[in-house]
């Protein structure tokens, strides 16, 4: 099963790409943390990635391209992944295709901009871990520090809200006609593609996933 979960930023595709990893056991593949990770480790290019990633512009698709590529070859992750963040262009949906990597599901998690933000100015992240959180909606259990390590959680530079607002943009310019791009895969009959409502509870978004993967395995 290769799934790929879009949404804008904040919508939840971390928490539940990291659901539908442990419950199907399928690995995932979340850019973002990919990328932190980059940053973190000073590996290849880490100043320009940091640079936009602050910014809350995105990487350049040669860049992410070549990362996300590097490592479905490396793992060998071909038959069965679920990708969180990327494709974030349509450039980079149609390469990931020509590549050969073939996505049965799309999952979109949609969510209004005022929730977004919301969600967004709330986060609380483990950096080493990617473990996020959400002041009001998914609090650690002692305010502040994560729950497995007692370590600080910290709010990241992108997550600042006029960050937040250039992300939301982002997330139309370039995301949207992904969206579009597969929703018409589907009416070809290549994929599956469905939409939930990212503003329901996350227990209730796990059952409609549950419901949606079965229904395609
Ligand atoms: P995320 O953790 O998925 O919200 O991603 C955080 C940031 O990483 C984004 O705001 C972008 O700067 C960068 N990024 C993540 N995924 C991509 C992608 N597919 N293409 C380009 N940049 C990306």
């Amino acid at each position: 099963m290769r799934i790929v979960l879009l949404g804008p930023p904040g919508s939840g595709k971390g928490t539940q790409s990291e659901f539908l990893a442990n419950r199907y056991n399928i690995p995932q593949i979340s850019i973002g943390k990919i990328l932190r990770n980059i940053i973190q480790k000073k590996l290849y290019f880490s100043t320009s990635i940091k640079k936009f990633m602050e910014s809350g512009e995105l990487v350049p698709d040669h860049l992410v391209i070549d990362i996300i590529n590097n490592y479905i070859c490396q793992y060998n992750y071909y038959e069965k992944f679920v990708l969180d963040g990327f494709p974030r262009t349509l450039y980079q949906a149609l390469t990931m295709k020509n590549k050969g990597i073939i996505v049965d599901v799309v999952v979109e998690l949609v969510l209004s901009d005022a929730s977004v933000i919301e969600r967004i100015v709330g986060r609380r992240t483990h950096i080493s871990s990617g473990r996020i959180y959400h002041i009001k909606f998914n609090p650690p259990k002692d305010d502040n520090y994560d729950d497995y390590t007692g370590e600080k959680l910290i709010i990241r530079e992108d997550d600042q809200e006029d960050i937040a607002f250039k992300r939301l943009e982002s997330y139309r310019k370039n995301t949207l006609p992904v969206i579009k791009y597969y929703s018409q895969e589907a009416q070809a009959g290549n994929l599956h593609y469905f939409s939930i409502n990212g503003g329901c509870k996350i227990s209730d978004i796990h059952r409609k996933l549950i419901k949606i993967i079965d229904a395609c395995n």
